[in-house]
């Protein structure tokens, strides 16, 4: 199966024009979990759920409007973190950064996708198991990316990931500089 995937970028708040086209799609669900939330975080919920039926719609080939993304939340129950497309083998994952929120998605595989504003060789200092270490926002991009990719979120922290684990579960597509943002994606083998 090819390595493809499709990612579209959007704002954390969509237009009047596209809630409009948006709410009468939600889900229960997304309804419950958009309505738990605070006005801007629940703007970026509903940015990624426009941008995850977009993602999915051109992956099927179909309408954007009959795709249908669902997640479970392993901790609180609700319809967020990684997604599948009910009914289907697509899954897709969401990131946001600033302004700026990116949907990442492929069939039949598992996929991360991580954005952070800022350059590539900027250092960040991530605490690790083993203490803080100082890495490239680069470095730090990719392993959000394969920690979502994995399921497992930052409860694996980076200086536990095992390289060779990583590369031969994932391939990771290397954090690359858009405009003031760095991306970057994992998907499983
Ligand atoms: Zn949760």
């Amino acid at each position: 199966m090819s390595d493809s995937f499709v990612l579209l970028w959007g704002a954390t708040s969509l237009s009047e024009q596209e809630s409009d086209e948006l709410y009468p799609l939600l889900t229960s669900s997304e309804r419950a979990r958009a309505a738990s939330l605070g006005h801007v975080l629940s703007q970026r919920y509903l940015s990624g759920r426009y941008l995850a039926r977009k993602v999915g719609g051109q992956i099927l080939g179909q309408a954007w409007t009959s795709v249908i993304p669902v997640a479970h939340c392993c901790e609180c129950g609700m319809d967020h973190g990684a997604i599948t497309l009910e009914g289907t083998d697509v899954h897709i994952s969401l990131s946001s950064s600033g302004g700026v929120v990116v949907a990442a998605g492929i069939r039949g595989k598992q996929i991360g996708v991580d954005i952070e504003q800022g350059n590539l060789g900027d250092s960040r200092e991530v605490a690790g198991r083993t203490g803080t270490h100082s890495v490239t926002l680069g470095s730090w991009c990719e392993y959000e990316a394969v920690v979502k990719a994995m399921r497992v979120g930052n409860a694996v922290s980076i200086d536990e990931l095992d390289p060779a684990e990583v590369s031969g579960r994932f391939t990771v597509h290397h954090a690359t500089q858009q405009d003031r943002l760095v991306v970057a994606v994992a998907v499983s083998r």
